[in-house]
């Protein structure tokens, strides 16, 4: 026996319905979707009616292009690899004026999606004023030259309730859009900025005038935010791991390596369980809870791939381990402070979990 990885598919496609409702959406699928696999990821939203994809590397680009002929696909990520944009039609965010002028004349037949940048500083035109002179510059380009299919921005506190950040960067972003397509007239055919916190803050809705929101992790069964009912998304994933053997050890001894536990109970059972960090269990999930047979118990150390778990004698060898289910949220373990739900997603190994689609 192995530890798995498993997701229910049909569950998946209803998550992604649950989340899209009517509304229309650019489905992020960057670093290997959520690890959930781009593969299957683009194909179940493609069945969902999601039909415009985006991500950080070109690589995942193409393959996106290659699974789904048809598709819209950006990439949020500048590269100047301009001739294989224009082989698979892949559209790319233009990150500044300083990339723009560097790269006019290459950019040539490439679409772009003009970027601001806000309050997460990481990419992007820094000004209104930035994106203004890109747009007046490229009016008057009467040599081959770029096309401007989008504008966008990404928010960095759109899951901040304690301070205001999330109405600055938004009020910053709608006045930006407000200005170029209200007043002075310019067309994008793609206008996307909410990440899956600000879709459900305003009210699982796309705002007026973008033709998009971007969603990642609610797709993917996680909630953005704590105060969000658990009924709005389902995690489709879980992964558990077996009890290999129940030892009995006695107070005082010490269990795995260094020390890592010390047994405070005479007669404690200890279940060996055949999954570690070397599967991308966090440290930090395993000062949480397993479920074996419907009941939580403690995990005490955590090796590279094994576990101890505390039981009791209703858990015997070969009894599955739950570390993650529909129960057991990453989402909720985001909430404790385990770590980002993207980050516990990605941890996970696998290259040494048996992957399962069911
Ligand atoms: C990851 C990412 C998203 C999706 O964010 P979620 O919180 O997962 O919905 C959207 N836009 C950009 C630029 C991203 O990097």
């Amino acid at each position: 026996m192995t530890a798995l990885w498993q997701v229910d598919s049909v569950q998946f496609l209803q998550n992604v319905k649950q989340v899209t409702q009517n509304q229309s959406v650019m489905a992020v699928v960057k670093n290997n979707a959520y690890n959930y696999g781009l593969d299957f990821a683009v194909h179940t939203f493609q069945q969902a009616g999601i039909h415009t994809f985006s991500t950080t590397s070109l690589v995942e680009a193409i393959r996106i292009r290659e699974i789904a002929p048809n598709a819209t696909i950006f990439l949020m990520n500048a590269t100047d690899a301009f001739e294989q944009l224009r082989t698979y039609d892949i559209h790319m965010t233009l990150p500044s004026l300083v990339f723009y002028h560097e790269h006019k004349a290459a950019l040539a037949g490439v679409k772009v999606h003009l970027e601001f940048e806000n309050l997460l500083h990481r990419s992007g035109f820094k000004t209104k004023d930035e994106l203004l002179a890109v747009l007046e510059d490229h009016k008057h380009n009467t040599a081959p030259k770029m096309e401007i299919t989008g504008l966008w921005t990404h928010f960095g506190y759109a899951d901040e309730f304690d301070v205001d950040m999330y109405e600055q960067e938004r009020e910053a972003w709608l006045d930006i859009v407000e200005t170029l397509v209200h007043q002075k007239g310019y067309h994008f055919d793609l206008i996307h900025a909410q990440n899956s916190a600000s879709y459900y803050r305003e009210g699982q809705r796309v705002f007026d005038h973008h033709t998009h929101a971007r969603i990642g992790i609610a797709l993917y069964g996680s909630r953005p935010y704590s105060s969000l009912s658990t009924d709005c998304i389902t995690q489709a994933l879980t992964v558990k791991a077996n009890v290999i053997q129940v030892r009995e050890v006695q107070q005082g001894d010490h269990c795995g390596y260094s020390f890592a536990y010390t047994v405070d109970q005479p007669n404690t059972r200890l279940a060996v369980v055949d999954v570690g960090y070397g599967d991308g269990i966090l440290r930090t999930r395993a000062q949480h809870d397993v479920s074996i047979n419907g009941k939580r118990f403690p995990i005490r150390a955590l090796m590279m791939s094994h576990m101890f778990v505390e039981v009791d004698d209703t858990v015997s060898a070969k009894d599955s381990v739950i570390l993650y289910n529909s129960d057991l949220r990453i989402d909720d373990y985001t909430f404790k402070g385990v770590g980002a739900n993207s980050e516990q997603l990605s941890a996970l190994n696998l290259n040494s979990l048996i992957k399962e689609y069911v």
